[in-house]
């Protein structure tokens, strides 16, 4: 849950899936449909898709235990080099670091250098005997992420009060370095159309979708905004919707029919049971009004 997402986001989310989902086992039983219902709001679904289908993997081929090497580890859904690392370290005390955003910047600004210019994986097996000297791994795979979110801060890092101020290069350098560069936003245009059935307020929508970050999910007809005959269309917004680095600029179609494609069916404005995304119940924010 907290990848890409902050703490004070997550913990109302974790509270209410760790209790209702208290084991491995638990989670395992539950369906996608379930998970995703618990998810809604939190983004990047197919977090939840791989934590599911994780769940029954180590349900049905590893007897319920965490596999004990990367390589293992690494072949279940959704989980890579950092989720790996974190876990092994985490939860088998190894000696591994799980290198995130933060963990980077620590490394980066101890030397002043830019991420970019930091080979981690070097570094941290060059130092590896420094690095890895105590007895409580899991503690410090920890520490070291605590330590770059709440020291070691994006902006305004707490110096001050740093206990590595004394060898830190960004601390003692009159040159700071950004550790990153910034965060580039891609703008892209789509056209959203909706078919949508006046009577039963419902709209057409199809899982026949590759709209990256939403793919396989229930969705009215989006393409990429270049030559769309939009003739029979009417225009009912144009907004901004920004997911991750994407700065999404989207013209809103609609038309009343009953006719719909063959890979469409029809859904209710008003399902509150179902899983919808938050990019879903935005267009169907707006389309309601229209009835
Ligand atoms: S001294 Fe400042 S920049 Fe260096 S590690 Fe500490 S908080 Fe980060």
């Amino acid at each position: 849950m907290l990848q890409q997402t902050q703490v004070k986001t997550v913990l109302p989310y974790f509270k209410k899936f760790t209790k209702k989902f208290p084991t491995l086992k638990s989670l395992s039983k539950s369906n996608e449909k379930q998970i995703l219902k618990m998810w809604e709001g939190l983004g990047y679904y197919r977090r939840a898709r791989n934590l599911y289908a994780c769940s029954n993997q180590l349900i049905n081929l590893y007897k319920g235990k965490l596999p004990k090497t990367l390589d293992e580890i690494k072949k279940l859904p959704g989980i890579g080099d950092y989720t790996g690392s974190a876990l092994l370290g985490l939860v088998y005390d190894q000696p591994r670091i799980a290198l995130d955003g933060n963990v980077k910047r620590v490394l980066a600004r101890n030397l002043n250098k830019k991420e970019a210019k930091i080979d981690f994986k070097k570094l941290i097996n060059f130092n590896s005997k420094m690095l890895f000297n105590n007895k409580r791994n899991a503690d410090f795979v920890e520490a070291l992420m605590e330590f770059g979110a709440l020291i070691c801060r994006p902006k305004d890092p707490k110096c001050v009060v740093c206990c590595l101020k004394k060898t830190c290069k960004y601390f003692k350098s009159s040159k700071k370095i950004r550790t990153t560069s910034k965060k580039m936003f891609k703008n892209k245009n789509y056209d959203i159309f909706c078919f949508l059935n006046k009577k039963k307020k419902q709209i057409a929508l199809t899982k026949k979708n590759d709209f990256g970050f939403l793919k396989n999910f229930n969705l009215p007809m989006i393409k990429e905004s270049k030559e769309n005959d939009t003739r029979s269309w009417k225009l009912l917004n144009n907004y901004n919707n920004s997911i991750s680095n994407l700065k999404l600029n989207i013209n809103l179609y609609y038309k009343f029919s009953n006719k719909i494609p063959s890979e469409y069916s029809w859904h209710s404005l008003e399902n509150k049971k179902e899983f919808i995304p938050s990019f879903t119940k935005n267009i169907f924010r707006q389309i309601s009004n229209l009835f």
